[in-house]
C-alpha cells in the first residue's frame, strides 16, 4: 500500500507542485541518509529533505570501525566506506608512554561530509534528495504534510525526522529533550604530520590520559586523506582555559597534557583548523505520537569518547527500515500503536541504554578520583596490558579464548 496518489513523483519542491511519497525522511546527515538508501533500494517512494547539497565541515564522528562496520555490512554499504574512506587495521593502544595493548581489526578514517556524501550515493534516484529546509510537520493518523520553506510540499504516509541535534521541528510537535548531562564532554579534532613530511610509526594509536584532573579520557589518531587525523575527547568544564589554550597552541598543549606521546610523534604540526565541541546528553520526550518517527542525534544524543553514536543509529535505521516501516506500511493507517513498536524494539532500547551506559563508565574511568574508580581504572589498565603480554608469547591466544567465550 502506498500514499494515496494523484501522485507527483518526487522530485525537487516548488511552490505549486505537492510531492507525494511513501516516506519522506527530514535530515539527509548519516541517519536519515543511510535510511532512505535502505528504504528507495527496498522499492518505496521516499523524499530525502536536507537543508544543504553537501553536508559541512562540521566535526562528528570520523572513524567507524568494529561493530559499525559489522552493521553497514549488513545494511550492504561496506563496500561504498571502503571506497572512500581511508583503512587501517592495527591501533597502539598507549599511557604514560608505555604500550598497554595494541587493538587488531579493521576501521576507517574519514570526514563526517564524506560519511555522508557516501550515504547519499547509496540513494538508488538522486533526486530522491530534495535541498530545502522543513518549517513544519503535521502528523496525524493517515497522512502526514510536510512544509517546506521554498513553499512546496510533501505529503507521505510516514515521517521520519532524522534532524540531528536541531530540535526545532520536534518543538513544534510538542517534543522535548530531556538533558540528562549537560555539558557532559568536550570533543577536540584536527589533522596533525610531521615537519620533517616523514609518515608517523603507527597506523593508529590511542593515548589514555595520564591524571584525573586533566580530564582527558584519550586522544585518538587515525588517517585520514588529508593526514593523521586526532580526536581529543574530554570531561572538563568546557570554560576552563585549557580550551583556549588547545586552540590556540595545540600541539604544546597536547604534549603538556599527555607527555608520554612525545617520543611516538617527534617534531608534529597542526595543519588545519581546530574545531571542538562541547555535547550535552539529551534524549526526547513527548515523541510517541502518529505519522512520525525520530532516529539518530534527533531521539538521543550521545557521548562521542564512548563512541556509540554510529552504533545506535545504525541500530534505529536497520530496526526502522527492514522491518517496521515496510510492515506498517502493508497495512492502514500510521497510529501511535504501530509507532510504539520501533520505540519499544529490543535492540534499539539496548542500543540507546548501553550508549548512556557508556557515556556515564567513560567520565568516571577518566575523572572520578575515589578510591573505588582509581582502583577500577588501574585494573582496567592492568587486565588490558597482562592480556596483550600473553597474547605476544603465545600469539593467537587472546583470539581463541575469545572465539570460544563466543561459542
Ligand atoms: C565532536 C563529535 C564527535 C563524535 N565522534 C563519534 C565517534 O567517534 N563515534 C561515534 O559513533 N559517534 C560519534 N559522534 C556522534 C555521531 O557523529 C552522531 O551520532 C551522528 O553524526 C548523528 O547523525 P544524524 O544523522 O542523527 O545527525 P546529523 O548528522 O546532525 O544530521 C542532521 C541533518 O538534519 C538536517 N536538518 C536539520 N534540520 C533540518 C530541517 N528543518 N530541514 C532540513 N534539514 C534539516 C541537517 O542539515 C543535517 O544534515 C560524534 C559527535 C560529535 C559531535
Amino acid at each position: 500500500m502506498t500514499a494515496d496518489s494523484n501522485v507527483t513523483e518526487p522530485s525537487a519542491g516548488s511552490a505549486t507542485a505537492a510531492i507525494v511519497v511513501d516516506i519522506a525522511i527530514v535530515g539527509g546527515g548519516l541517519a536519515g541518509s543511510l535510511a532512505a538508501a535502505v528504504l528507495a533500494r527496498a522499492g518505496h517512494r521516499v523524499a530525502l529533505v536536507d537543508k544543504r547539497a553537501v553536508h559541512p565541515d562540521e566535526f562528528r564522528v570520523e572513524k567507524i570501525g568494529g561493530r559499525q562496520l559489522e552493521m553497514l555490512r549488513k545494511l550492504g554499504y561496506l563496500d561504498a566506506l571502503d571506497n572512500v574512506a581511508c583503512r587501517y587495521d592495527q591501533v597502539l593502544n598507549i599511557r604514560e608512554g608505555k604500550v598497554v595493548d595494541v587493538s587488531v581489526g579493521r576501521a576507517y578514517g574519514l570526514p563526517y561530509a564524506d560519511l555522508v556524501a557516501m550515504a547519499r550515493s547509496q540513494l538508488p534516484d538522486p533526486s530522491s534528495l530534495i535541498v530545502d529546509e522543513v518549517t513544519a510537520v503535521n502528523c496525524r493518523d493517515d497522512l502526514q504534510h510536510v512544509e517546506l520553506a521554498s513553499g512546496g510540499r510533501i505529503t507521505a504516509r510516514l515521517v521520519v525526522l532524522a534532524t540531528g541535534m536541531a530540535g526545532v521541528l520536534g518543538y513544534k510537535l510538542g517534543i522535548k529533550r530531556r538533558v540528562l548531562a549537560e555539558r557532559h564532554s568536550v570533543s577536540f579534532g584536527f589533522t596533525i604530520a610531521r615537519r620533517d613530511h616523514a609518515p608517523f610509526d603507527f597506523e593508529a594509536l590511542t593515548c589514555y590520559g595520564e591524571r584525573t584532573a586533566d580530564g582527558i579520557d584519550y586522544l585518538s589518531l587515525f588517517p585520514v586523506r588529508a593526514g593523521m587525523r586526532a580526536n581529543l575527547f574530554m570531561f572538563r568544564d568546557p570554560t576552563d582555559p585549557i580550551m583556549r589554550e588547545l586552540r590556540r597552541e595545540p600541539e604544546a598543549t597536547v604534549l603538556r597534557l599527555l607527555p608520554g606521546l612525545r617520543p611516538y610523534l617527534g617534531d608534529f604540526h597542526v595543519i588545519d583548523r581546530v574545531q571542538n565541541w562541547v555535547m550535552h546528553l539529551s534524549v526526547v520526550e513527548g515523541h510517541l505520537q502518529p505519522g512520525v518517527v525520530l532516529i539518530g542525534d534527533a531521539f538521543q544524543t550521545n557521548c562521542p569518547a564512548a563512541g556509540t553514536g554510529v552504533a545506535r543509529l545504525l541500530v534505529d535505521v536497520e530496526r526502522l527500515c527492514t522491518e517496521y516501516a515496510p510492515r506498517w506500511l502493508g497495512t492502514e493507517g500510521m497510529g501511535r500503536e504501530k509507532i510504539s513498536e520501533f520505540y519499544s524494539d529490543r535492540d534499539k532500547v539496548a542500543a540507546d541504554q548501553q550508549s548512556l551506559k557508556m557515556a556515564r563508565f567513560r567520565q568516571a574511568l577518566t575523572s572520578r578520583n575515589d578510591i573505588g574508580w582509581d582502583v577500577r581504572r588501574r585494573l582496567h589498565f592492568l587486565r588490558r596490558s597482562i592480556t596483550h603480554r600473553l597474547d605476544q608469547m603465545r600469539p593467537g591466544w587472546l583470539a581463541q579464548v575469545r572465539s570460544a567465550l563466543r561459542a
